[in-house]
């Protein structure tokens, strides 16, 4: 199964992710996980991206293709993968789609989860409080970014997969175990 998990920050995407990991077998390629990891070991590209994930801004599309690339190759991902957060610009997808075309292998599905943007701050809020505020990006000011940036350039990508044929869209406000059977009936579908 090869899958991208698609929708603004606060979807729960990667809560999601987590349940597919574990039904499927397959592993979660989060570029913000492998950013933040990057970050915290002060790697040269945690250095690059700190300032730019810290406003909420997207990183160069060369530097996030270069790391999904290195991934893709990894042993784990023979069996399929979902994508996370990747991509996020037509740019990305249209890279993805020469990655995979290399490899031979194509996607099964885009899940889109759709959400209603006005209740995304204060969940994302919540999160954040809840955590410690663990995430420098969880601010009130940066995330208003993070959505626009979300609606400006990721949000297109919903149509580029629909003249696919790939989009499975699940409405992302009901329960987390109730979104988790959307998708499962979703993917069954296709
Ligand atoms: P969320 O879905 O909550 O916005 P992520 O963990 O997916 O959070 O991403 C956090 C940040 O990492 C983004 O705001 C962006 O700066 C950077 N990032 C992650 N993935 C990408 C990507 N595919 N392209 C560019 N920047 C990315």
């Amino acid at each position: 199964m090869r899958l991208i998990l698609l929708g603004p920050p606060g979807a729960g995407k990667g809560t999601q992710a987590q349940f597919l990991v574990e039904r499927f077998g397959i592993p979660q390629l989060s570029t913000g996980d492998m950013l933040r990891a990057a970050i915290a070991g002060e790697t040269p590209l945690g250095l690059e991206v700190k300032d730019i994930i810290a406003r909420g801004d997207l990183v160069p599309d060369e530097t996030v293709v270069g790391i999904i690339s290195d991934r893709l190759d990894q042993s784990d991902c023979q069996k399929g993968f979902i994508l996370d957060g990747f991509p996020r610009t037509t740019e990305q997808a249209r890279a993805l789609e020469v990655l995979l075309a290399d490899k031979g292998i194509g996607l099964d599905a885009v899940v889109e989860i759709k959400v209603d943007a006005d209740t995304l701050v204060g969940r994302i809020l919540t999160r954040a409080a809840e955590s410690g505020g663990a995430r420098a990006d969880d601010n009130e000011e940066v995330l208003r970014n993070r959505l626009d940036v979300y609606q400006e350039l990721t949000a297109p990508l919903v149509d580029f997969y629909s003249k696919k044929d790939l989009v499975k869209s699940v409405d992302g406000m009901a329960g987390i175990d109730e979104v988790t059977t959307s998708i499962m009936a979703a993917l069954a579908a296709s």
